[in-house]
């Protein structure tokens, strides 16, 4: 290889060197085996104050480019240190979830690749490697051909288009006419737990429906929706006039990774001609895990339901894949074709501008397609299957504690838990919060924390695919060893 000069500045025109981006690259993949490497070594939260990061930054653009040398010293002085670690296997905290070797080959192709997948001819890769691979998916998942599969790039995105077909079968001529200054347009109710996801209240501020248009119906002791609850709900507001048209049911809360009771929705959905929509952002994914497929009972009689490679299938942000039963519907909400993307081909192809807000997205199908391969059916499996048995150690330590309490059962790889002592000095809200940034401020690991019951609890998420029994082991002891200190 010919030797390539350290500190090149990037030529009048034209892109960097092929010589430069090789040697580069080469250096780039290095770093990145060495950060996962050594990554422990460095604290899971980010040790900086607000502004720090900023005031290092020099407030105007470089007038002439700068050495790659330069750039990339820049990368590991100012903002690694800047990073909070959402690769550290003592990543606890939200939904731990993790990026892949696979999945980052995956992100630098479709980089390179760089295609906008808007009509089937500008990327008929994408668009055809997306329908394969979601389908894989859905065969790994136990859901049935009928489910058509579409990436976005959030569940919020997902969940919002889900509501948006919903509320396009519902033939009020809405795409047409919109909802503001129409008397003829009665109040439109989606109903959803307590414990949803904020992002299906966006969604319903997004279209318009306004915020009144979400029912929450209470949940039963395990956080589940209360199924009573929510036919009683449906029938008031059909006496008063309004018109229920869909109902958002969640497998794994964020809270507490709660399952709402799927089949006994289904049978309200089907009852009252509803739409229903799964949110299996978090969880969805462990049902490739056989014998915990029984999690998606009943999905297959839901008429859309999403779920986030980016939480529990090792793909690096973002991938978020929405299964719907009538992309018709979605099409007939969303597809906008002016002349200057008029195609022969499109009568019979899927184009994926047709199926939502954007016009052209990224080549995500690549990434999973490439995990899905590397890994296989059973990789993933073996790996979703390790972390719930690690929950469920976590769980079992304690349980056996006098110190400690669960407050709420443990489905999947979320452990909910807060200490109890009887004789510390603070109230229980305060110690555990306290704890938790105890814990936190040692930079071994991360944990959220959530309310409960009005109660505050710490969660202890494990997702990431470099955490082991050793991870679990010593944040335990980090906890206990903050409950000491604060006794
Ligand atoms: N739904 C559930 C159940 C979630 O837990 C989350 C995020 O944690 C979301 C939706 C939103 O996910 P996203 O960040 O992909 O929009």
């Amino acid at each position: 290889m010919k030797p390539v000069a350290r500190n090149r500045l990037a030529s009048a025109l034209g892109d960097m060197p092929a010589d430069e981006f090789r040697r580069y690259g080469h250096e780039l993949i290095d770093w990145i085996s060495d950060y996962f490497e050594n990554i422990e070594d460095l604290p899971v939260l980010a040790r900086i104050e607000p502004g720090d990061l900023k005031a290092q930054l020099p407030s105007s653009p470089p007038e002439q480019g700068e050495s790659m040398d330069t750039i990339l010293s820049d990368v590991d002085k100012l903002i690694v240190p800047a990073l909070t670690h959402w690769s550290h296997p003592s990543f606890f905290a939200y939904f731990a979830t993790s990026t892949s070797a696979p999945g980052i080959f995956g992100e630098l192709l479709s980089a390179a690749f760089d295609v906008k997948s808007m009509l089937w001819r500008t990327s008929p890769a994408s668009t055809e490697l997306e329908e394969v691979t979601l389908d894989w998916l859905r065969q790994m998942l136990g859901l049935d051909v009928g489910m058509s599969g579409f990436i976005y790039d959030t569940a919020s995105v997902s969940s919002m288009h889900a509501i948006a077909a919903a509320r396009e079968g519902v033939e009020m001529r809405i795409r047409e006419e919109g909802m503001s200054g129409r008397k003829d347009l009665p109040l439109l109710r989606v109903y959803a737990s307590e414990q949803a996801h904020s992002s299906i209240d966006k969604g319903i501020i997004t279209l318009g429906l306004g915020q009144k248009s979400l029912r929450k119906i209470p949940t039963d002791a395990e956080f589940r929706m209360d199924t009573e609850a929510l036919a009683d709900a449906i029938d008031e507001d059909k006496r008063n006039g309004i018109v229920p048209f869909c109902i958002v049911a969640t497998v794994g809360t964020t809270s507490t990774s709660s399952v709402d009771p799927i089949p006994e929705i289904v049978r309200i959905g089907e009852k009252y001609a509803m739409w229903l929509h799964v949110d299996a952002a978090y969880a969805g994914s462990a049902a490739v895990v056989p014998e915990m497929r029984h999690i998606l009972d009943g999905c297959n009689r839901a008429d859309s339901l999403v779920l986030n490679p980016h939480k529990w299938l090792f793909t690096p942000f973002d991938c978020s894949v929405l299964y719907c039963r009538h992309l018709d519907l979605l099409r007939r909400a969303f597809s906008l074709v002016p002349e200057y993307l008029r195609t022969p081909e499109q009568e019979n192809v899927r184009s994926g501008s047709d199926y939502g807000v954007q016009l052209g997205r990224r080549f995500r199908a690549l990434k999973l397609w490439m995990i899905i391969r590397y890994f296989g059916h059973e990789g993933l499996a073996a790996r979703i299957r390790e972390h719930c048995r690690l929950a469920r150690k976590f769980a079992g330590w304690i349980e056996q504690s006098n110190d400690w309490e669960l407050t709420a059962p443990v489905p999947f790889a979320l452990v909910c838990f807060r200490a109890k002592p009887r004789s510390s000095r603070m109230n229980p809200d305060e110690l555990n919060e306290a704890i938790m940034h105890g814990v936190n401020a040692t930079g071994k690991a991360l944990l959220s924390h959530t309310k409960l019951n009005d109660k505050l609890t710490l969660r202890l998420s494990i997702g990431n695919i470099r955490t082991t029994e050793r991870h679990v082991t010593q944040v335990w002891e980090l906890l206990n060893d903050q409950l000491q200190r604060h006794r």
